[in-house]
C-alpha cells in the first residue's frame, strides 16, 4: 500500500503520530502509540536475536548526551553537516539533495560542483515564494546542549550510538580476553538537526538506532558469522560505477565488486534479517557510496536500500570504519585503544638502563641510599644525567648498561566495519510492504509475521453473556500467563473484531462459543487464510508459540 494509507491506519489504531501534536507539532518527532511500541520492540527483539544471540556480539548502552570532546576527536563537531540553501527572499531552507532529488529523483551527490550544476539546470527556486536560492553552504546537523549549572559544560546529543562503544574498546577487549574480531551492539536514541524533516518516520530529529562495531585485527577481516552458506544468496548490488546487478554474494567477492569479506557477510546478513521480519524480497538493494558521499570516518560504505512508495529509502548502511575512529580517540584522549598483537617471532630492540651500585650510594647518600638505589633502578634511560633532590647523582653511583629487549607484542589498533540500522525505517517500510486490503471486504489486514505482531492472539466472547466472556477472561489470563500478547475484544459483531484485529496484524483470533463451555474447545482463525478450526484450549499457548518460534532466526 502507500504512504498516505499507512499515515491513516497509524493515526486511527494508535500505532504512531506527530508528537507535540496538541501545540501544532515540532517537525522529525513522532510518538509511538501501544499498537507501535510493541510491534517496534518485536523488532529490535529480532535484530538483538540475530545478532547477540546467533552471531555472538555484546550489548553496551551508553548515555544519549555526549562531551564535546569525543565529538571533536570523532570529527563530528567540524564535519558532521549536509548541504543546505536558503532562499534569499523569504529565509525558507532547504536540504539541497532533497530539493534536487524532487525534480531528478536519479540524483546522486558525486561532487559540490555538480550538485551546484544540477541546482542550475533544474532551475530550483524556493518552493514557498519562487525567491532565488543561495548557494550551498555546510550546515552541522548535530543538537547541541550544556551540562550542569552555570555556564556549564558544552556536549550534544549524541548524532549516532557508535562512539559510545569505540571509547570503551579496552573494556569490550578485556571482555574478549584480548582476541579479535568481536561485536558490540547499541540499540538507542540518535538526535540529527534534519535540516527539513518530511516524510513521518523516515526522516526523524530523533529516532531509534540499532548500531554494531566489529573490530578486526586489519590483517584479518573475516568475520567467523554463523551463516556461513549466506555467500550463495543472490543480493542486487549498485556499485558506484553506475552497475546494476543481480548476483550472488560469492561472486560479487570474486569479481572485487565487494573487496573484503565482512562487507560481503553482513550484506547478506542484513538481507536476511529483513525477509525474516517481513520486508519484501524485491525490494531490497545494496547501492555504494559515491567518494563525495562518503561520511568523514569511512573508506566505503553500502546502503542497504529499502523500495517504498516513497522511493528507495537507506534502512541501513554498511561502512567501512577503518582504523579511523580509534585512531582519533587514541590521540585525542592519551589513551591507547589498541590490541597488543602476538608477534610471529619476537623483535629485540637494544636499549640502555641505569644499574645503580649499592656501596657507591651509601656512601654518598647515607640514610637516604635505598631512594636513590631504587630510583635509579626504575629510572627510564635518557641521555640527560639522572637527579636526585635538584642535584645530579654523582656517575660513581650507577654505570649504564646496553641489553636486548624482546618484544614479543605490537600495538596495534584494530579496524571497524558498522552494519547501522534505522529501527523507524524498517519498521515504516514494514507496515507498507505488509498492509493490504481484503478483496471481499475491502478491510485493510496487516500481514505481519506472528514474531513481529503486536498481539499474538485476540480473545472473544461469541458474545458478552451466559457465562461465554466469563469463559473467555479465563482464556484470555491463561495465555497472558503463558508469555503470549493477547488482547480482549468482545465489542460489536464478530466479523467486525477480526477486521480489527486483521488492522494491526493479529495472526491468531480465538471465539469462545457456546460449545467451550461443553468441551473447552474454541475456534482459532488464521489471519491470513481466515481458515478457521477447532482447538482445545490447552493446545493454543503451543500453537501460538510454536508458530512464533518458526519464524525466528536460530542458531
Ligand atoms: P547513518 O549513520 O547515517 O548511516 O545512519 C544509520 C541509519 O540510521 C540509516 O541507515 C538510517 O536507516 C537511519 N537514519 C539516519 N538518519 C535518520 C533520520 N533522520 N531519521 C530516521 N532514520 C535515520
Amino acid at each position: 500500500m502507500e504512504y498516505q494509507d499507512v499515515i491513516e491506519l497509524a493515526k486511527r489504531r494508535a500505532i504512531f503520530w506527530p508528537a507535540f501534536d496538541i501545540y501544532g507539532g515540532l517537525s522529525g518527532f513522532f510518538d509511538y502509540g501501544p499498537v507501535g511500541v510493541l510491534i517496534k520492540d518485536n523488532i529490535i527483539n529480532s535484530w538483538k536475536n540475530v545478532f547477540i544471540n546467533v552471531e555472538g556480539m555484546v550489548p553496551i548502552d551508553s548515555p544519549n548526551i555526549t562531551p564535546e570532546e569525543v565529538l571533536d576527536a570523532s570529527g563530528h563537531t567540524k564535519v558532521f553537516t549536509d548541504y543546505i540553501t536558503y532562499c534569499e527572499n523569504c529565509g525558507e531552507a532547504y536540504r539541497v539533495d532533497e530539493l534536487i532529488k524532487m525534480k531528478d529523483p536519479t540524483f546522486e551527490l558525486k561532487s559540490y560542483d555538480y550538485m551546484v550544476q544540477r541546482m542550475q539546470e533544474l532551475d530550483l527556486k524556493c518552493e514557498k515564494c519562487g525567491g532565488k536560492l543561495s548557494k550551498p553552504e555546510k550546515f552541522n546537523l548535530m543538537l547541541p546542549t550544556k551540562v550542569g549549572p552555570g555556564k556549564g559544560k558544552q556536549a550534544y546529543l549524541r548524532p549516532e550510538t557508535a562512539q559510545g562503544i569505540f571509547i570503551n574498546f579496552l573494556t569490550y577487549l578485556r571482555y574478549f580476553r584480548d582476541t579479535l574480531p568481536f561485536g558490540v551492539v547499541q540499540v538507542g536514541k540518535g538526535f540529527r538537526n534534519e535540516i527539513a524533516p518530511r516524510q513521518g518516520l523516515i526522516r526523524l530529529r530523533e529516532f531509534n538506532m540499532a548500531e554494531v562495531e566489529v573490530f578486526f585485527d586489519p590483517e584479518s577481516l573475516i568475520w567467523p558469522g554463523h551463516y556461513n552458506e549466506i555467500f550463495n544468496d543472490e543480493v542486487l548490488l549498485l556499485p558506484n560505477d553506475g552497475r546494476e546487478i543481480r548476483i550472488k554474494i560469492s561472486e560479487s567477492m570474486e569479481n572485487k565488486i565487494i573487496k573484503i569479506q565482512p562487507i560481503a557477510y553482513f550484506i547478506g546478513l542484513v538481507q536476511r534479517f529483513l525477509i525474516n521480519i517481513g520486508v519484501d524480497k524485491n525490494k531490497i538493494r545494496f547501492r555504494q557510496h559515491y567518494p563525495e558521499e562518503l561520511a568523514h570516518y569511512s573508506k566505503d560504505c553500502w546502503d542497504c536500500e529499502v523500495k517504498t512508495s516513497l522511493g528507495w529509502i537507506e534502512v541501513t548502511g554498511i561502512a567501512d570504519r577503518n582504523q579511523y575512529d580509534l585512531k582519533q580517540h587514541s590521540e585525542k584522549s592519551g589513551v591507547l585503544l589498541v590490541f597488543k598483537k602476538k608477534l610471529d617471532k619476537p623483535k629485540y630492540i637494544t636499549r640502555k638502563r641505569y644499574v645503580p651500585i649499592e656501596n657507591e650510594i651509601k656512601n654518598i647518600y647515607g640514610k637516604e641510599w635505598k631512594a636513590v638505589f631504587e630510583m635509579l633502578k626504575n629510572l627510564e634511560y635518557n641521555d640527560k644525567k639522572p637527579i636526585y633532590r635538584n642535584k645530579e647523582i654523582d656517575e660513581n653511583c650507577y654505570r649504564i648498561e646496553i641489553y636486548q629487549e624482546e618484544i614479543k607484542t605490537e600495538d596495534v589498533i584494530p579496524w571497524v566495519i558498522e552494519p547501522s540500522f534505522g529501527i523507524d525505517r524498517i519498521f515504516y517500510s514494514l507496515l507498507e510492504h505488509n498492509l493490504y486490503r481484503r478483496e471481499e471486504s475491502g478491510y485493510k489486514v496487516l500481514g505481519l509475521k506472528p514474531h513481529i505482531a503486536p498481539f499474538k492472539v485476540a480473545v472473544f466472547p461469541l458474545m458478552p453473556k451466559d457465562n461465554l466472556d466469563l469463559k473467555a477472561l479465563e482464556i484470555y489470563r491463561m495465555l497472558k500467563n503463558s508469555g503470549i500478547t493477547a488482547y480482549y475484544d468482545d465489542s460489536g459483531s464478530i466479523g467486525r473484531r477480526y477486521a480489527r484485529a486483521d488492522e494491526i496484524g493479529v495472526p491468531f483470533c480465538i471465539t469462545i462459543d457456546y460449545e467451550t463451555l461443553e468441551n473447552d474447545t474454541v475456534t482459532i482463525r488464521d489471519r491470513d487464510t481466515t481458515e478457521q478450526e477447532r482447538i482445545h484450549i490447552n493446545n493454543i499457548a503451543k500453537k501460538i508459540k510454536e508458530s512464533v518460534e518458526k519464524c525466528m532466526m536460530s542458531i
